[in-house]
């Protein structure tokens, strides 16, 4: 069977849960998106890009935009970034609050909103424009000079922001956030916002599947031991309270976001993307993690 009719076989498998899941109500502007799309990329390290269904389809990365926002903190202070942030997994839902007060202020992983909330106060710090920096950076890595922040999206967040903005201010108590919390904020949203394809998402991860060089600007992005390190922490926090059971049904690093897109990565062979608005009750889209338990089941890749 070609790569292709695989895909368009485990598309077709998986389209049957359509309907099931709901798309993210908590942010009024993502709850307007036609639930009923999806899309599947995959990217090999050699630069060959197949895709089946809505791949070209621009959608919120959400989430996703925490694993650009690691690795450009990675970038600029290098180990320095685990001093105020941890990576382990916290077993508790993305926006949860509650460790945090315990472990005084110093997030579980980068992952988990917390933690992506204190990488994007470093990220605040390195640059004078944080969200157009971190847009700039994708569209090198994804080669379209045509990607875009969805502002009314970022807005609706922005609106919606007394959760996030709850874990902020109790950091800064803590003496771990630098800048101004509203500030940061509005970039971490902006940053959540940027909308991309499934096309785009599988080709910008390829440095993470290819030892830390992108494949399409043959940039080196990151050393190879520490994109090793962020397919670790994907591996263990990139589906928040779902990581485990990710783990034990697909067995690859993998991060989600609640726009319905997950980009999972076999090291040293691809990137994939799936995208389905839809979510079931961990925030995960629903027809997604389908689809990336049929093609893990099909192709004879695991990292374990
Ligand atoms: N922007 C979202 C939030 O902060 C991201 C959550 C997610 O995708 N899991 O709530």
């Amino acid at each position: 069977m070609s790569i292709n009719e695989l895909l368009e076989s485990i598309y077709q498998q998986a389209a049957l849960q359509l309907g099931r899941g709901e798309v993210a109500q908590y942010i009024p502007a993502l709850a307007e998106v036609d639930a009923n799309q999806f899309g599947i990329t995959i990217c090999d390290i050699q630069g060959n890009v197949h895709s089946v269904g809505d791949a070209q389809t621009p959608f919120s990365i959400q989430s996703i935009s925490k694993v650009y926002s690691l690795t450009l903190a990675m970038q600029n202070l290098g180990n320095k970034v685990w001093q105020r942030v941890g990576m382990e997994p916290s077993g508790l839902p993305f926006n949860s609050l509650i460790q945090l007060e315990q472990e005084q202020g110093l997030p579980r992983n980068p992952f988990i909103n917390a933690g992506a909330l204190v990488v994007a106060d470093m990220i605040e710090s390195s640059y004078a424009t944080p969200s157009l920096a971190i847009k700039n950076f994708v569209r090198t890595l994804a080669a379209n000079p045509e990607i875009q922040i969805d502002s009314k999206v970022a807005q609706s967040e922005y609106d919606h922001r007394a959760r996030n903005a709850a874990a902020a201010y109790l950091m800064k108590s803590f003496g771990n956030f630098n800048n101004e919390v509203e500030d940061v904020l509005m970039n971490y949203f902006s940053t959540c916002a940027i909308k991309m394809s499934c096309v785009d998402l599988a080709k910008s991860f390829s440095y993470l599947a290819n030892k830390g060089q992108c494949v399409f600007s043959n940039k080196r992005i990151l050393p190879e031991q520490q994109a090793r390190q962020i397919n670790a922490l994907m591996a263990t926090s990139g589906l928040y309270d779902e990581a485990g059971k990710f783990a034990f049904e697909v067995g690859f690093p993998g991060k989600s976001g609640v726009g319905g897109g997950i980009i999972a990565i076999v090291p040293g062979v691809l990137s994939i993307c799936v995208w389905s608005p839809a979510l079931n009750k961990t925030g995960n889209s629903y027809v997604g993690i389908e689809a990336l338990k049929l093609l893990s089941s099909h192709i004879d890749w695991s990292v374990y």
